[in-house]
């Protein structure tokens, strides 16, 4: 058997203890009905942690991210309160080749701007209006098991654009709402080896995360987002000694590059 894929998922954990409708929804949190969508989806080839950001160090320590393949972020109403220094600390794993997996108001959060680089931000209505997602990358493994040209979401918090984001690699998903507005609801990127997946479905009073579509995307989107390819050397380095000889070297300059 394939050695399973180590996922986290890390949530806030904010509105289900502070919202009753929330908490009427999500009674154990967002994370826990993520984990058991990725469990019912991919089975055994996933094994998977969760972490909240009370947790010390929001329970990302080195040891969990280095054991890590697949990130998945949730956040909204606490996005100012996870340390920078974990930021960083998640930075520099999806450097290395961990997937990232943004989740919805994941938008705003700091681990998904300071890789993106750009604000972020978009247009938003809460009026619980339908949302239908359209297949703009049919065959991308992101969209496998998805029958049909799209799929729709009864009734959503609206996202729409302009979204803030630089261009992405590949464009999955562009939502339409019945207000008017359209957004581009699945995005991936690369940053290092690492790869991105953006997915906009799952306000926190709706039962995103019990539709079997979005479930069905999210356990793709951790497949790809899995580290791939050869080892990632990030660091910049002096080579003094060259891998061959060279004839007639130039005399460098003692004080440039100090
Ligand atoms: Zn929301």
């Amino acid at each position: 058997m394939a050695t399973p894929l180590r996922v986290t998922v890390w949530n806030e954990f904010v509105h289900e203890r502070t919202n009753d409708v929330v908490k009427a929804l999500y009674p154990q949190g967002i994370h826990a009905a993520v984990a058991e969508g990725l469990r019912e989806q991919l089975g055994d080839a996933v094994q998977i942690r969760t972490a909240t950001l009370e947790e010390p160090e929001h329970g990302l320590t080195k040891e969990v991210l280095r054991n890590t393949d697949v990130l998945l972020w949730w956040g909204h109403a606490a996005h100012d309160q996870v340390s920078n220094k974990i930021v960083k600390r998640v930075q520099k794993r999806v450097w290395q080749g961990m997937g990232l997996v943004a989740m919805h108001s994941a938008h705003a959060s700091k681990i998904f701007r300071r890789l993106m680089g750009t604000s972020c931000m978009l247009r938003w209505r809460e009026a619980g209006e339908r949302e239908r997602l359209w297949i703009v990358a049919p065959g991308h493994p992101i969209t496998a098991g998805l029958t049909g040209e799209y799929f729709e979401l009864e009734h959503t918090e609206m996202y729409g654009e302009f979204f803030d984001i630089p261009a992405p690699d590949e464009l999955i998903f562009v939502s339409w709402f019945e207000g008017g507005e359209v957004f581009r609801s699945g995005c991936t990127w690369r940053r290092g080896a690492g790869k991105i997946f953006y997915f906009r479905p799952g306000h926190e009073t709706y039962p995103i995360y019990y539709n079997p579509q979005v479930r069905r995307v999210l356990a793709n989107a951790v497949q790809w987002a899995a580290a791939a390819g050869s080892p990632y050397i990030g660091e910049g380095r002096n080579i003094p000694e060259p891998l061959n000889p060279i004839a007639n070297p130039l005399q460098a300059h003692e004080d440039l590059h100090r």
